[in-house]
This record gives C-alpha cells, sequence and structure tokens, in this order.
C-alpha cells in the first residue's frame, strides 16, 4: 500500500470538483482525503498502486463538464497514518496556485428541466443552480470558493436544499449558488409612478413582467451579473422611445431570442454561429438578417447584422414562456460610458427616467459583468467584448515569452489599458487573468470600478504584489494616473507602452 499527495490547479473550484474525486476514489475503495487549499486542490489517495494509477487516470479524463486541470503534480508520502475512508476535508487558505473560479455560466439541461417541470419544486423558480451551471464569478468576494464568501451567504440553506448541499454524490453537493423559493432570492416587480417606485403585489412577476412588456412598456430587468433594459423587438414606438429616453440615436441594440429555431427565422446561422450561441457562455453574436427579418425599423437601423443572445439565466428561460415575440432588446443599463448599475437602489434611482417598470430581486451582485459579443470572421471566433461567461478564465502564456525574457513565467504584472473601453489584465504564473468589460475610464464612476475590479482579480487569483506595472504612454490617461499610484504602493518599476504598439503586440498573440 501506498499514499500520494495529488495537487491540482485549474478550474476545480466551484465546479464540482472534490464531490467527483470523492465519487472516483470510493468506487476504487481508494481512502484518504480532499480538499481545497486556497486556489489549489489537495488529494491525499491512499491505496494499492494498480488503483492509485486508476485514480489519477480518472482525474484527467473523467472531468465534470465545467471543470479544468492547468496542472497536476504528484509527491509520494512516507510514514503517512492509514485513512479508513475517503472525506472531503473543510477548506484551507493557506495555499496560492493559479487556479481560478469559474465564470458564470448559462442554466444547465438539467436545472432548466427542473423549472420547467411543475411536479419539481423548483418549478418556475429563477434563481435555480447547480455544480455545472449559474453565478460564480460575478457573486464571489474571494477564494476559497465557500458559501460563505459569496454574495449567497445572505441566504442561509432550508432543510430540503441542506441535505442535497450535504451528500457527495448529490449533484448540487457544494453548490454554493444552490437555493430554492423557500430559502433563496426572489423578484420583486415595481412601477416607476412618475419617478417614484412603487412596489406592485403580483402572483407571477415574470408572468407580468411579459405582458408588459408585449403592452409596450420598458423594463429594467436585474439579472445574474448585471442589469438590462428590456423592450418587445417588434414594436417600434417602444423602440423609438428606449432611443430617445436613452439619447441613443442610431447604435444598434442586442436582442435575446427563447430559441435557435426562433433565430433561424430572422438571422442566417452558421454551424460555427450556432454552436457559440449555444455554448455554456452564451455570449451575443453578430448575425447576418435574412430576408424574413421583420422586427421595428429602429432596433439595428441601417444594418445587415443583428447581435443575438440565448437565454443564459433561469429567468430569461421563464419570461420566454410567457410571450410569443420572437425576441426583446436585453441592452445593459448603464449611462452612456459609465458602467451597468447592479444595486437596487441605482436601478430605482437612476433608471427612472428611462425605465416604466423594474423586475429586481434581493441578491447582491459583486462584480458586473456586461455580456460578451463576439462575431465570426472567415469561420474564426472573434471577441469585439470578452466578459461574461469568460472572465475570469486565464490565457495560458507559459514558455511563450521565455525567449525575451527568461524571467517572464515567474512575474506577476498588472497591464492597465487606455481610457476607453478599457480591460485590464493580471499576469502571473504565465498565465494572463483578463478583465471584464470596464468602461470609459474617463467618467468617474467607470475609474472607481476599475479600481475595485482590480482589487477583486487580486484577491480571487491571490495575487499580493506586482513585479511590473504597465500602462499607456500617455500621461492624460486616467489609467496611466492609477498606474502611477499602484506602482508607488506595490514599489515596483512601471513600464509606459506606446498605444499603438500594444495593439500590435495583442494582435500578434491572437
Ligand atoms: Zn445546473
Ligand atoms: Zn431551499
Amino acid at each position: 500500500m501506498k499514499t500520494e499527495k495529488v495537487l491540482v490547479e485549474g478550474i476545480v473550484q466551484g465546479v464540482g470538483f472534490r464531490p467527483f474525486v470523492y465519487r472516483i476514489a470510493t468506487e476504487l475503495e481508494l481512502s484518504g482525503y480532499v480538499r481545497n487549499l486556497g486556489n489549489v486542490v489537495e488529494i491525499v489517495i491512499q491505496g494499492s498502486d494498480d488503483k492509485i494509477a486508476d485514480f489519477i487516470y480518472k482525474l484527467q479524463n473523467e472531468l465534470p463538464p465545467i471543470a479544468k486541470i492547468n496542472n497536476l503534480e504528484t509527491e509520494e508520502l512516507e510514514d503517512e497514518e492509514e485513512y479508513a475512508d475517503f472525506t472531503i476535508k473543510e477548506s484551507s487558505d493557506s495555499f496560492s496556485g493559479t487556479s481560478v473560479i469559474p465564470p458564470d455560466l448559462a442554466i444547465c439541461d438539467k436545472c432548466l428541466e427542473e423549472i420547467n417541470d411543475p411536479n419539481n419544486r423548483r418549478y418556475n423558480y429563477s434563481f435555480n443552480a447547480c455544480t455545472d451551471c449559474g453565478p460564480r464569478f460575478t457573486v464571489i468576494e474571494n477564494v476559497p470558493y465557500d458559501r460563505d464568501k459569496t454574495t449567497m451567504d445572505d441566504f442561509p440553506l432550508c432543510d430540503e436544499c441542506e441535505v442535497e448541499y450535504k451528500n457527495p454524490l448529490d449533484r448540487r453537493y457544494h453548490a454554493e449558488a444552490s437555493c430554492c423559493e423557500v430559502c433563496g432570492p426572489s423578484l420583486e416587480l415595481y412601477k416607476n409612478d412618475n419617478q417614484n417606485p412603487v412596489k406592485i403585489d403580483s402572483e407571477d412577476p415574470l408572468k407580468d413582467t411579459a405582458k408588459l412588456l408585449d403592452e409596450g412598456k420598458i423594463f429594467a430587468i436585474k439579472g445574474i451579473g448585471g442589469t438590462h433594459l428590456v423592450a418587445n423587438v417588434m414594436l417600434e414606438d417602444t423602440v423609438n422611445l428606449l432611443r430617445e429616453r436613452l439619447g441613443r440615436e442610431n447604435q444598434a441594440f442586442a436582442v435575446m431570442s427563447p430559441d435557435i429555431e426562433t433565430v433561424r427565422e430572422y438571422a442566417i446561422v452558421s454551424d460555427a454561429e450556432e454552436e457559440t450561441l449555444l455554448s455554456k457562455e452564451r455570449p451575443i453574436v453578430i448575425l447576418k438578417k435574412n430576408e424574413s427579418y421583420n422586427f421595428a425599423k429602429s432596433v439595428s437601423p441601417g444594418l445587415h447584422n443583428i447581435g443575438v443572445m440565448l437565454p443564459y439565466a433561469p429567468l430569461h428561460h421563464l419570461l420566454f414562456n410567457h410571450t410569443d415575440t420572437p425576441a426583446y432588446i436585453m441592452t445593459s443599463a448603464n449611462v452612456p460610458g459609465e458602467p451597468m448599475m447592479i444595486t437596487n437602489e441605482e436601478i430605482l434611482k437612476n433608471l427612472d427616467t428611462i425605465a416604466d417598470y423594474y423586475l429586481i430581486h434581493n441578491r447582491r451582485i459583486l462584480n458586473r459583468c456586461d455580456d460578451s459579443v463576439a462575431r465570426f470572421r472567415n469561420n474564426e471566433l472573434a471577441f469585439i467584448r470578452r466578459s461574461r461567461g469568460y472572465t475570469p478564465e486565464p490565457y495560458d502564456l507559459k514558455g511563450k515569452y521565455t525567449s525575451l525574457n527568461p524571467e517572464f513565467d515567474n512575474l506577476n504584472i498588472l497591464a492597465l489599458g487606455p481610457e476607453l473601453d478599457v480591460t485590464f489584465t493580471i499576469l502571473k504564473n504565465s498565465k494572463a487573468y483578463v478583465s471584464q468589460h470596464i468602461g470609459n475610464t474617463n467618467k468617474y464612476r467607470t475609474y472607481e470600478f476599475l479600481q475595485e475590479a482590480i482589487k477583486h482579480m487580486m484577491r480571487i487569483t491571490k495575487t499580493d504584489s506586482f513585479d511590473a506595472i504597465a500602462c499607456d504612454l500617455h500621461p492624460q490617461f486616467f489609467t496611466t494616473r492609477l498606474a502611477k499610484e499602484l506602482d508607488e504602493e506595490y514599489d515596483c518599476p512601471l513600464i509606459p507602452v506606446q498605444h499603438h504598439h500594444a495593439h500590435g503586440i495583442s494582435l500578434l498573440n491572437d
């Protein structure tokens, strides 16, 4: 009999990884334990050589759908105590590796079935989630990914949910976003009554929302990681009114349709586009309108294209159960250039000249994350905006730049963008963590958001300091000023980069 320690890095927290480890270990009758150590998973496994080899094979080849292993190290332990069985131990915070929590992901098929099944206790429930789906990045404050470090901490589990949560063989074992109507967040419908929000008693807020939307009302709907302004695409007067209220003359609106069949009725969809629309990341994909396209003229005026996404939150699916419209406009609820509104106070107060109604809920959004936007050029996916569904999954740059700098793989670098349409990147252990869409940092609220987002990314990647900070060469940019401030805080070299040079290098990387 031997004992081995296995350290696993990657997307291994918040994805059902520990119950997966528990299941294969107990199936192979191995003993030992698994636990989260900061952002690494530690496994100690005890048994025969053959079975341990089987275990390591299964560990890498039968992963749960969202999990991803970037690095796996094994080490034989001498004189280890004998374990009677295999257990899942409490998390500990003592290790800093390169793992990261997953992005927010679209509702999975099993959870979708539940909300559409009248006999299921989660029937019609807008916040259904499990270890394979739901919010992650937008609800987490820190790692390791445990419920008390997420905004789900506001919702203690009811008895039934707790039984699922504590059973290693249940698909909701340690699903930190798991909840139900009894214990979880709930929706509230408000009417904008002359700029005063008035709560409406509603048996079924989503049914009422669909009805009002189809009558031509404009809604602000708070979702999982952000808030949308929503309107029916078939109603020209409504869409025009939305444009007027937003002061947005021509820029096209993105839309959401209930399913891919409906999208095909008004747009041309290639196989690759279909696959991306249906992916668990669910970005907006820019599609070519077809001859049957008949939305109101001002949805995407004068364009051959339209940005389309499919429902990703349970709330979206349930909303479409109550309407026949082929699509709703879903555009980020923000003042142009400023960050999307995410608190109930902001939504009710700052959208009172835009929305007729508000559909909000009582789960806090910690990190806003705008919808991602992608398009295909020559069948190649290109991002216009890489955000929800992708952030904070890193790009692996290991070994790519060691010829330029032998130290590259060991450096922690913060790279700040220019001034408009900003994102930032933290490079750590040769993984590049690109932030969500931040916006135009010449607006103060966006500048604040940038600072919060950097601190948050540092926490979830367990980055305490930087070896260098890169910024735009332009001295007047707010990002350049921030770089100088952070540079003093972390006492490291500041590397100004000429704007067009930065563009060139990032294209090389693509
Ligand atoms: Zn699920
Ligand atoms: Zn519950």
